[in-house]
């Protein structure tokens, strides 16, 4: 195809959401596909945030909004950020976009140009290394082994930053990997980042509020001296499980705010009203939901991680948050992504090879647990069968 720009060969896609077209595929030629590929929490949006946004309609909410979002939510925020973080945000830095994606599109598009150099998690969510490939900048992968945790190392981190490192990007917890990255490397990366002050982080915080065990959450927001280089992304998809109302945020330092404000005025103008709303209810409601949510949660994992590390040529590691578990998986000479193929052709169960989130993840599958036990119990008999066939 010619006369597009060069960069649009660069963009990459999400396998995820060509591994639903294909299950939805196979579920209208009558297939019973139980999907483990999509990383999308199984619970409705609890009762009380779609009323608000009902009401919100009702109410004759239905035009433009201030393109930063509407005010209300962003105090909501303020607060929430602060109750969880104890870090007080003034609202007039945060950015209301449709999907925590949109803050990834925005900062790539600011940070990223041919001879830039941007550091992000490998693996790690696909949407980062599409889009800096997409902007001519140069990936440097970041290691996030499984024998770390799939954590990284301060240390390693700081000795890929150079004159042409632009951004860094982080996230924690994981997708793919339900990693945590321990308190303590974020404190050293804090430190070594003051001998680079040019130096920005994008901190995805999305799943901040799904963790497991004794693990708590640091924003990055909470180092003072990082404060003024620090993006931190968050919204709804996953903690009030609202993927498809498109609702997340970014805080921008005041410096660049402006900046990503003007992409998104030029972009999406705002977020629509009635979806806004409900984000004041999410944030201001009873949490009670989201808590039952974390429970379940943890009770798949367990299972999960107990059940798969039973069997031969599996080994899984205990992740501390988000709703995956990445466990290493081999058969044969199978890569992969014939691994995942295979299950989802010959046994109707969607998984996410390993690889499609950088070459680091080779050797595992991603497999959502936003799914029920029964469908769980399922998926580990099969995978079963196919290791021991
Ligand atoms: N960041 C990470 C790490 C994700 O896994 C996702 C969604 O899968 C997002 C950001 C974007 O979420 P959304 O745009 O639905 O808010």
């Amino acid at each position: 195809m010619d006369g597009l720009n060069k960069s649009m060969y660069e963009i990459g896609s999400d396998s995820a959401f060509s591994i639903l077209a294909r299950s939805q595929e196979l579920k209208k030629i009558g297939k019973n596909v139980i999907n483990l590929g999509i990383g999308q929490p199984d619970f409705p949006t609890p009762k009380n945030i779609v009323n608000a946004a009902i009401k919100a309609l009702k109410d004759g909410h239905h035009g433009y909004t201030s393109s930063n979002g509407i005010l209300e939510l962003r105090e909501a925020i303020t607060e929430d950020f602060f109750n969880r973080n104890n870090v007080k945000i003034d609202p007039n830095n945060i950015l209301i976009t449709p999907g925590g994606k949109s803050i990834i599109f925005y900062t790539l598009l600011m940070f990223g140009q041919p001879g830039s150099e941007i550091i992000s998690p490998d693996p790690g969510f696909i949407a980062y290394k599409s889009m800096i490939d997409y902007t001519g900048a140069t990936f440097i992968p970041l290691p996030h082994r499984m024998e770390n945790n799939f954590s990284f190392d301060a240390e390693e981190l700081l000795s890929l930053v150079n004159d042409k490192t632009k951004l860094i990007i982080l996230n924690s917890p994981a997708n793919p990997t339900g990693g945590v990255v321990p308190e303590k490397e974020l404190s050293k990366l804090s430190e070594g980042l003051l001998k680079y002050p040019k130096v920005f982080v994008l901190s995805d915080e999305i799943y901040s509020r799904i963790l497991f065990d004794n693990h708590r959450h640091h924003s990055l927001l909470k180092y003072k001296e990082l404060r003024e280089r620090v993006i931190v992304l968050d919204g709804w998809s996953k903690t009030y499980s609202m993927t498809g109302w498109r609702l997340g945020y970014g805080i921008f330092p005041r410096n660049i705010f402006d900046y990503a404000e003007k992409l998104a005025i030029n972009c999406h103008s705002c977020v629509n009203s009635a979806s806004q709303f409900a984000g004041i209810e999410a944030l201001k409601g009873s949490q009670k939901k989201v808590d039952e949510m974390v429970k379940i949660f943890q009770e798949r994992r367990n299972f999960l991680v107990n059940e798969l590390n039973k069997l031969k040529n599996v080994n899984c590691k205990v992740p501390g948050g988000a709703f995956y578990v990445f466990p290493k998986v081999s058969k044969d000479n199978m890569n992969s992504s014939e691994i995942s193929n295979y299950l989802l052709e010959k046994k109707f169960i969607a998984t996410v090879p390993g690889s499609s989130f950088g070459s680091n993840g080779e050797g595992f599958l991603r497999i959502s647990y936003a799914n029920t036990i029964e469908n769980l119990k399922i998926f580990v008999k099969c995978l079963k069968d196919f290791i021991y066939e």
